[in-house]
């Protein structure tokens, strides 16, 4: 018998979570001017609290790529796109608080300065780009695709903590799930709030899911 690891338990095909956690049922897509592309790094292993295929699962116009790097945003699609006309979240070593205070979507320069030219910047966006995994696979996932270099490099602005709490203990307060980057962004950029209350809506399910099942843990243990 092996004990190296534990018997993987069947997932949910859409959401990839184990069943105490599928909160996917009932979503209804939304429909997103916006695409959305969401890369996971191979090794990103938070499979009880990671966010990409709920993410993804709340609009019609997503899709959820794994793997470390891609010959062209194309490749990553499966369908021609310019990443001229696509942005990209990445944090980096951008220190968002001294950029453009009261904004919550920053446009930067190749340099990683605030862009002169937000508006210029982010209006013409088709897609964004998101990059899932820790700070550090972040960064493998951008040095990886140097096509990404041509998109426009975007970061958020200071904001409130992440609805993750104490489950999760992230290096920096700039940290926030997949989810609710991707709710900050295309609520700004579509100017639509209800996109953004969708998605908290099933990200609190998730953590109310997880959180359950944690003190049903405790109970049946001790
Ligand atoms: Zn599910």
């Amino acid at each position: 018998m092996t004990t190296t690891a534990a018997p993987s338990a069947p997932v949910c095909p859409r959401c990839h979570k184990v069943p105490p956690l599928c909160v996917c049922t009932g979503i209804v897509p939304l429909d997103n001017r916006i695409g959305v592309l969401i890369i996971q790094h191979p090794q990103e292993q938070d499979v009880d609290l990671g966010t990409a295929h709920l993410t993804a699962l709340h609009f019609r116009n997503a899709a959820v790529r794994v793997g470390l790097s891609w010959p062209s945003l194309a490749k990553a699609l499966g369908r021609p796109a310019d990443p001229k006309h696509w942005g990209t979240l990445y944090l980096g070593s951008v220190k968002p608080a001294s950029l453009l205070p009261g904004q919550d979507v920053i446009a930067l320069t190749r340099k990683g300065a605030a862009h002169p030219d937000q508006r210029g910047q982010l209006a013409g966006l088709e897609g964004v780009i998101l990059l899932d995994g820790t700070w550090s696979q972040a960064k493998a996932l951008w040095w990886r695709n140097p096509w990404l270099i041509k998109t426009t490099r975007i970061v958020l602005g200071p904001h409130r903590p992440s609805r993750y709490g104490k489950l999760r203990r992230e290096a920096r307060r700039e940290a926030i799930s997949t989810l609710e980057a991707t709710a900050l962004l295309l609520s700004k950029l579509e100017n639509r709030p209800e996109i953004a209350d969708a998605l908290h809506a099933g990200f609190d399910k998730l953590l109310d899911r997880y959180r359950e099942r944690e003190k049903a843990t405790r109970t049946s243990v001790g």
